[in-house]
């Protein structure tokens, strides 16, 4: 018997935690024994229901997970190897990572980079991997600190927070955006040099305003990817991840014909694996064992249903690594 969250529609859209067997498991190439998820934004809407985010049901989520492999079928992993996953489909079409057991495709499986632990991994999550890809996007744009300011929004969050910690330490002046008038303390010990309140922009803004910023990580969309895109500088580029305040995209075309910007799309989901590679390995080489326990928090399964509320309503401050051992 294994602990699993179980998302069903009959009668009505719940969550539940349930113990489930072996056999319940999807048919697939290999078995690991999930050491630790998180709790993404993702997450939050499929337990909480808020967003269709659940195809199948019933339905495991977590759209992470890291830990040992129990059984395979794969030439690729051997029992014993430790393993994490991000994305492809898991917690929303296939079970996911928020039970002690996880049944999955080897192709969808990478070795944890040393010198990480499953730990530190799920630290990490999909959230910091999100964050290193959007900061890949601007380094292969050819970024580079001498540029000028970046800017990271949603700062709080759990992509925000990678954001924010990993431009500081790659030598970025990082300005951190954020509605949490508490934070500005945290956010300066990520590396955030300057910390500006939230409303500076997510208000309905002008096609072009005073160029300010040589390169954006944005997780929230809406007003505030608007106008952050007319307040950057020209040739500057943007890395779009998320919809935090919304899925719109008010904006003009202004500061792309004549300002010259870029804006880069950032999905993780699907994301080959070579990329996925090079985005772990620049994390294991840039995080320190201090790192994690200031960007996240600990929890149980249990608790992972009352969090997804909080997660939802931006009360929830970096990430939550979710304990199953
Ligand atoms: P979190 O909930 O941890 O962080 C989101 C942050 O956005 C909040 O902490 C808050 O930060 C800010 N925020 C919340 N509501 C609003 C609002 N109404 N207006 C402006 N800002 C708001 O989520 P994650 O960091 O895990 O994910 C962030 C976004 O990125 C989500 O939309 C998620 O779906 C997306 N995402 C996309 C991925 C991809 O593959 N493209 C992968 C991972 C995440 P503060 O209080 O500091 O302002």
């Amino acid at each position: 018997m294994f602990s699993a969250l179980v998302i069903d529609k009959t009668p009505d859209y719940h969550a539940s935690l349930q113990q489930l067997t072996d056999n319940q498991l999807p048919d697939a190439e290999v078995i690991v024994q999930v050491a630790y998820s998180t709790l993404n934004y993702k997450d939050a809407l499929a337990i909480t229901g808020q967003s269709p985010v659940v195809r199948a049901f019933p339905m495991v989520p977590g759209i992470d997970f890291a830990g040992t492999v129990l059984k395979s079928k794969s030439p690729t992993f051997a029992v014993g190897d430790q393993v994490l996953l991000n994305g492809w489909g898991v917690g929303e079409k296939h079970w996911g990572g928020l039970a002690q057991r996880a049944a999955v495709p080897a192709a969808w499986l990478q070795s944890i980079p040393a010198p990480l632990t499953a730990k530190q991994a799920m630290s990490i999550g999909t959230a910091g991997y999100t964050a290193m890809l959007c900061i890949q996007a601007l380094l292969k744009h050819g970024l580079t600190p001498a540029a000028g300011p970046v800017l990271v929004t949603g700062a709080t969050g759990g992509v925000g927070s990678f954001a924010v910690l990993l431009l500081a330490r790659l030598g970025f002046h990082v300005t951190a955006v954020t509605g949490k008038t508490t934070s500005a303390d945290y956010l300066k010990q990520l590396g955030a040099s300057v910390v500006v309140s939230r409303e500076t922009l997510s208000a309905p803004g002008k096609p072009l305003a005073k160029e300010q910023w040589a390169g954006v990580v944005d997780s929230v969309g809406s007003h505030t990817l608007a106008n952050a895109c007319a307040q950057t500088c020209y040739g500057g580029v943007v890395a779009a991840c998320g919809l935090a305040q919304g899925m719109d995209f008010p904006a003009s075309v202004a500061p792309f014909i004549l300002r010259g910007i870029t804006l880069c799309g950032i999905d993780s989901v699907m994301q080959p694996m070579p990329a996925r590679i090079a985005a772990w390995q620049q994390l294991a080489s840039l995080l320190q064992e201090t790192d994690f326990a200031l960007l996240s928090q600990e929890i149980t399964l249990s608790d992972a249903l009352a969090k997804a509320h909080a997660l939802l309503a931006g009360q929830i401050q970096g990430r939550l690594l979710v304990n199953l051992q």
